[in-house]
């Protein structure tokens, strides 16, 4: 290229630059400074709309992020955590650093309640005023009224639950490798997920994963044909919404890796070493995880607003909360007048940003915009090497499944140091073939 034409480039560019920054300048203009936008909840919804709002409003309005965790977790991963997998800190990514940075101030509280009429938040720490509201606090395991499940089973929602199973799977393999009584280690050996969604799949695969390669290499007393992990839904098939041929797929891969896939099954009743289905089965188990669905936490539900499925907030096209302007609802809490939105952390970050775009119009007095969500695809991780996934309308399944699952995630995962991570106890995992995540560490143990 020659040196003139090379020169006109650089100018161009130049110009397009300056005249970027000055059309940003005097829409930032158009902000009128010192108003007070608080997200509730730092999961994917709340975090996406927060670092929106810091990029467009450019330090003029003040924006508060408030969560009862000073980590955003990455729950599509957290069964990875149950499973042993992963190390806890892969899946949890500090606030702090990624907010201050942005001018986002973070305020580590439990929302306790909110009042609309003096638009201020009620938290453990003290009140907080609002000119704008994100409500984007997610949702909590539903047991549908089973209180035996809730007294018995254990749930896949926060951190804390992900190593509460970890413990309790090495402690019933430490336990079995020294019981001597048959139907006891049959009992502590089965594994039961109640539930098919994404969610059950996914802790089956990884479950039946942990005892037939682990069991083997550091278990070697403990016999895999003892050994059962056994999916129990509801319904006619897996992977609820998704469709057929993902359902299918992930039901032989199931099978394939020696999961016992119950369709058209109900749990009743949950014990403390057996459960118990509608139709009469009662395998004895030492461990029943509970994945049949969620429902909005009881701060969202009491709220006195409409509410729609599981308690969420009922909001119009642009996720605003009827008869409040200035309150939008996010994410798993959003039951939204725009059909067929599913509760997803794709679909929340897309909301988080377009609940931001439409505060920072109403800050410049524009309309607010309508929600609209694109699909773009979804992803199953059936266990090792195994996945299936949809992209364009294409279902995908076995490694190249499975690696998409993990390509998708990846590039969710908030900082490059966690992405760094994790991919690094992957590669171990693969290459190797064990496992990186087994010490037996449970600090409130230790300490009782
Ligand atoms: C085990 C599991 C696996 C999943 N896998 C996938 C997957 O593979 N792909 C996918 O797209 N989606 C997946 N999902 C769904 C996805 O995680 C949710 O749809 C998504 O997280 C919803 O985002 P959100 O912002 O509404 O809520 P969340 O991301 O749940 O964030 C809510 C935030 O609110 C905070 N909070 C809650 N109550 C309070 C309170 N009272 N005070 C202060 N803070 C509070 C929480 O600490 C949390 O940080 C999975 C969910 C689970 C549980």
């Amino acid at each position: 290229m020659k040196r003139s034409s090379m020169a006109a480039l650089a100018g161009a560019a130049l110009g397009g630059y300056a005249a970027t920054r000055i059309y940003r300048r005097a829409k930032l203009q158009q902000i009128p400074p010192g108003a007070h936008v608080v997200i509730l909840g730092a999961g994917f919804g709340g975090l996406a709309a927060a670092k929106r709002l810091a990029r467009l409003t450019g330090g003029r309005a003040r924006i508060t992020l408030v969560d009862r965790n000073n980590y955003h977790l990455f729950t599509p991963m957290l069964y990875q955590v149950a499973s042993c997998s992963i190390v806890p800190y892969d899946v949890a990514v500090q606030l702090r650093p990624l907010l201050s940075p942005r001018g986002v101030h973070f305020r580590k509280a439990a929302v306790t309640g909110i009042d609309f009429d003096r638009r201020q938040v009620e938290t453990d720490t003290g009140a907080v005023g609002y000119d704008y509201l994100v409500i984007a606090l997610g949702s909590t395991t539903n047991y549908f009224g089973n209180s035996s499940a809730e007294r018995h089973a254990m749930p896949v929602k926060s951190l804390e639950d992900g190593l509460a199973i970890r413990n309790h799977v090495i402690d019933v393999l430490e336990e079995a490798s020294q019981c001597t009584d048959s139907d006891e280690r049959r009992a502590l050996l089965t594994f039961v997920i109640v539930g098919g969604g994404a969610t059950g799949v996914e802790t089956a695969g990884a479950m039946s994963e942990v005892v037939r390669h682990v069991m083997a290499k550091d278990y070697p007393n403990l016999r895999n044909s003892e050994c059962r992990v056994i999916v129990v839904e509801a319904g006619p098939k897996l992977l609820g919404h998704m469709g057929q041929s993902m359902a299918k797929l992930a039901l032989e891969q199931l099978q394939h890796a020696g999961v016992e896939v119950w369709l058209n099954t109900k749990a009743n009743e949950v014990g403390l070493d057996c459960v118990k289905t509608e139709d009469g089965k009662s395998p004895p188990a030492r461990t029943v995880v509970w994945t049949t669905g969620v429902r909005a936490p009881d701060v969202v539900s009491r709220l006195s607003l409409a509410h729609g499925h599981g308690g969420s907030i009922e909001v119009n096209d642009c996720l605003q909360v009827p008869g409040h302007t200035n309150v939008f609802a996010i994410g798993d809490n959003a039951h939204a007048a725009v059909k067929d939105v599913p509760l997803l952390a794709a679909a929340a970050m897309q909301e988080g940003v377009a609940a931001a775009d439409s505060i920072v119009r109403l800050l410049r007095r524009q309309a607010p915009v309508r929600f609209r969500y694109k699909n773009l695809g979804t992803a199953v991780s059936v266990g090792h090497g195994q996945g299936v996934a949809e992209v364009g309308g294409r279902v995908i399944g076995g490694l190249a499944g499975w690696l998409t699952w993990r390509l998708v995630h990846l590039a969710r995962i908030a900082t490059f140091r966690n992405k760094a991570e994790t991919l690094l106890d992957w590669t171990t995992a693969f290459v190797y073939d064990v496992e990186t995540a087994r010490l037996d560490v449970d600090a409130k143990r230790r300490a009782a």
